[in-house]
């Protein structure tokens, strides 16, 4: 299900769709291709673009704002791996022109046994990984696309150093990217290292990604600056200034992170505590913006409305404010409950930004679609257009002039289940209590840290064994792009939307359940609990009567 709905956006070659659809039931028996292949097939697809056109970027229609050229190197495609992977790039190509429904659900279908034939456990792949093997993995999914105002990417691995997050953003086509500077799951890191800082910023000037405005690195998890405990306060901060340390040192000037949680204190000195280390770390710092997430409200967690978050700010002296900044993540403002879907809800949400906290700090974008409802307070990530937000709401996004030049950040799942082996075991659907609390982690860190931990470990033993998919992110992305200046209207939209939606429907569906029976659940709670304190009044006054 994850990005699988993307794949309406690799239409270049839409004209070949019967050609495609021979090609794609020949493939179907075909023996497993290599990753190789896999890769090379993606990178054909999503690139072999005409030369770009680089005039009036903003008016660029879907069609144009879905090619591209690669920046820097990496361009060359030859041609022989075109030939490898050719018939899986007809394959993509089939799904846009695509409009009835059941035409949709066919070819959907296809793709799915298509992909899953390709994805191979990482293990083996690993042990096998030939010198070519590893080269065609360096060649990139997908070309950048030049001259956009909109600078869309995602949360890459920086797994062993920095500098590699450079690289695995070219791979997916990226013009903006996140990252971890140090690991999640641990206090103590090393300090970074000369080396990585050096090829980080020698990467990115080759690769032409502006560290200054375009990277936004993500804090820690387990970080709560708004903590009352006074150790773990002191440990959180010592974390967090040394992440914008860090961020100084490699010339990133915006930085994510978490407002943290109230946990047992009231908002009110939760609030002024996390203004207060705000101020602090901004004090002992230059040129870093920390830049505060919008949340889904879940628990204690600060940051759902948009109010706290300027109640924060306000709390900070004024001669920082250009040092602050906020990050809208679109499935958590949507789960939180605005309506980010309506042209008018979305209106009415940049409005309410701009009076609780002012659009002059909105300085960067979480692009997520949400499995759960509006409302819902629940954190899960789900594939562009295949959520409750849907297609609409990233429309919205992709065609507000206020987002321009800001760095939009992808954190939507790619892990897959592993065709080989989850067919071995039955695969057990993760209950809603599973929050992601945490964002889509892309580094090889799948169990996550959480602020809170959750009853239900039992299931997680039984989760499927998955493989990351990052073919997922390089179609987002230029999904996301073709929406700039796409007609709502326009029977484009309409199929995009319909297909991505009809991919997510059974998990939509699932959360829907899982929303309305905790309402239920809460409730009965609440009823009880009313009757109780009923009785317990009518008990003792039917005692005091007694006594008369
Ligand atoms: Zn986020
Ligand atoms: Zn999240």
């Amino acid at each position: 299900m994850p990005g699988r709905g993307s794949d309406p956006v690799s239409t270049n070659g839409s004209k070949k769709r019967a050609a495609a659809d021979e090609t794609l039931e020949g493939n179907s028996s075909s023996p497993r291709r290599s990753k190789r292949t896999r890769q090379s097939a993606n990178t054909a697809s999503l690139a072999d673009a005409d030369a770009l056109e680089n005039d009036e970027p903003k008016k660029r229609t879907k069609r144009v704002a879905a090619k591209g050229t690669a920046v820097g190197s990496n361009t060359s495609t030859d041609v022989k791996v075109e030939q490898e992977g050719s018939s899986l790039v007809k394959a993509q190509t089939t799904r846009v022109t695509e409009d009835t429904g059941d035409a949709v659900k066919i070819s959907v279908k296809k793709e799915i046994e298509i992909e899953e034939e390709e994805i191979q456990p990482k293990k083996a792949t690993k042990k096998r990984a030939s010198k070519e093997e590893k080269a065609a993995e360096m060649e990139p999914l997908a070309a950048r696309t030049k001259g956009l105002q909109m600078f869309i990417g995602a949360h890459v691995s920086a797994a062993k150093g920095v500098q590699n997050s450079v690289i695995n953003s070219v791979h997916i086509g990226g013009n903006a990217f996140a990252l971890f500077l140090k690991s999640q799951r641990k206090w103590d890191n090393p300090p970074l290292q000369d080396e990585h800082r050096e090829q980080f910023q020698k990467f990115c000037l080759e690769q032409q990604y502006d560290a200054a405005k375009y990277i936004l690195p993500h804090g820690s998890y387990l970080v709560n600056l708004a903590q009352g405990d006074k150790a773990k306060a002191k440990q959180a901060y010592d974390s967090f200034v040394d992440d914008l340390k860090r961020c100084e040192q490699l010339g990133i000037r915006l930085y994510n992170f978490h407002p943290g949680a109230v946990i047992q204190s009231t908002l009110e000195s939760a609030t002024s505590r996390l203004a207060q280390a705000l101020t602090k770390a901004l004090s002992v710092t230059s040129t870093v913006t920390p830049v505060l997430e919008t949340m889904c409200g879940h628990g204690t967690t600060i940051g759902g409305p948009l109010s706290e978050i300027g109640a924060v700010i306000s709390q900070i002296p004024k001669e920082y404010h250009s040092r602050i900044g906020v990050c809208v993540d679109t499935c958590h403002s949507f789960a939180y409950g605005y309506d980010l879907i309506s042209t008018e809800g979305f209106k009415a949400f940049m409005q309410e930004f701009d009076d609780k906290i002012g659009l002059q700090f909105l300085r960067a974008l979480h692009l997520n679609d949400s499995k759960a409802p509006r409302g819902s307070k629940r954190d899960l990530h789900a594939n562009i257009g295949t959520g409750f937000l849907g297609l609409r709401a990233f429309h919205n996004v992709m065609n507000e002039e206020r987002f321009q030049g800001l760095p939009m950040i992808l954190e939507t799942p790619i892990d897959r289940p592993n065709p080989v082996l989850a067919n071995m075991s039955q695969v057990k659907e993760t209950p809603e209590e599973e929050d992601q609390d945490s964002e889509q982690e892309s580094d090889s860190i799948k169990k996550k840290q959480k602020k809170t931990p959750k009853k239900k470990p039992s299931s997680s033993s039984k989760a499927p064994p998955t493989v990351e998919d990052k073919t997922v992110w390089a179609r987002e992305i230029k999904l996301l792009e073709s929406l700039i200046g796409m007609d709502l209207e326009s029977p484009e939209f309409r199929s995009l939307e319909a297909q991505l939606s009809e991919v997510g429907r059974a998990e939509r569906e699932k959360h829907q359940g899982f929303y309305e029976k905790r309402l239920e659940t809460e409730a009965k709670k609440k009823k009880k609990e009313l009757e109780k304190g009923q009785k317990s009044l009518a008990d003792m006054f039917q005692a005091k009567k007694g006594t008369k």
